[in-house]
């Protein structure tokens, strides 16, 4: 089955609810890392999201590794770091980025974590790489519903695409307000270490047996529930990394999944949203 596409915040571009994360990626074998975003490719994961943090750049070189001859086909999401994020800062930092992708533009660059530039300073930024084609949109990351509320006021309407954000089966405080947020204004949410970034819930614990439960009812896998359950809303994506072919295939399978209404019921008392509380981050 293809990965089902929605709209990118403003950008009007449909981009497939599953993607592609690489943090990390360049502590892993780097033929296998390239192989795996490319059958990642193959399967319509197109979205692919590093940042210039990753490795210090040695992630964003893999990534134009996997694209290279294939960039047409790819989402390509990258990040500046906040301390980098001046007027000048931010515009160097994306040529840098480009230049160790291999390529002459990003689809969506985005600010990594709020930091202590002015924003307006960032957003002019941006607004300038636009202009000269160098993205073609840009978002946050980490943004709290008041962040998120603030960068909309200076940005204006339809300027924000997304805000990437800690969402996971065992994190889900966003759902409370910073979702909402962002349905109301157009803002996609893309949920960043979608298995909890290495501590998925295994089968010694009452949750990871729940999921088991759920995976086997679908001839599934208890990721694939996961991630199934982390895209259920409209406009939420999400950006698991996987540096195996065989995590990616797994991944993109997960697409397959019909959550019933009773999945999401034993989902929701195995891993309870929780009170409101300030936005998580990892
Ligand atoms: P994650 O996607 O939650 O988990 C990655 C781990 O899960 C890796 O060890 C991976 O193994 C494993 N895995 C993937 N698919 C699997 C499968 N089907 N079966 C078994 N294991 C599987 O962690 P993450 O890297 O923290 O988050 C994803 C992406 O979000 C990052 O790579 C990054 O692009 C982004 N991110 C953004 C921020 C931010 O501040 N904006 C913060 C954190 C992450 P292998 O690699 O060995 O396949």
């Amino acid at each position: 089955m293809d990965i089902p596409r929605r709209k990118f915040g403003a950008t009007g571009t449909e981009v497939p609810v599953l993607g592609q994360g690489t943090w990390n990626m360049e502590r892993d074998d780097r033929a296998g890392a390239v192989a795996a975003l490319r059958r990642g490719l193959d399967l319509g994961m197109t979205h692919i999201d590093t940042a210039e943090m990753y490795g210090d750049g040695q992630a964003e070189q893999i990534v134009g590794e996997a694209i290279a001859g294939r960039r047409d086909e790819v989402f390509l999401v990258s990040k500046v770091l906040p301390q980098n994020a001046s007027r000048v800062g931010t515009v160097k930092a994306c040529e840098q980025s480009l230049r160790r992708l291999s390529t002459d533009r990003l689809d969506c660059f985005l600010l990594h974590w709020p930091g202590s530039h002015p924003l307006t300073d960032t957003i002019a930024a941006f607004e300038e790489l636009v202009t000269a084609g160098r993205i073609l949109s840009y978002g946050v990351s980490n943004f709290d519903v008041d962040e998120t509320r603030e960068v909309l006021g200076l940005a204006g309407p339809g300027r924000i695409a997304c805000n990437q954000v800690l969402y996971h089966l065992d994190e889900r405080a966003i759902e409370h307000e910073v979702i909402p947020t962002c349905a109301e204004h157009g803002i996609s949410v893309v949920s960043y270490s979608p298995f909890g970034s290495g501590q998925f819930p295994g089968m010694r614990t009452n949750r990871g047996r729940v999921l088991a439960e759920i995976a086997d009812r679908h001839g599934a896998k208890p990721r694939q529930v996961a991630l199934a359950f982390l895209v259920r809303e409209p406009g939420v994506f999400a950006i698991p990394k996987a540096s195996r072919v065989e995590h990616v295939e797994e991944n993109a399978g997960a697409m397959n999944l019909d959550l019933s209404p009773d999945d999401l019921h034993q989902l929701d008392e195995a891993f309870p949203r929780g009170r409101p509380r300030g936005l998580p981050v990892i």
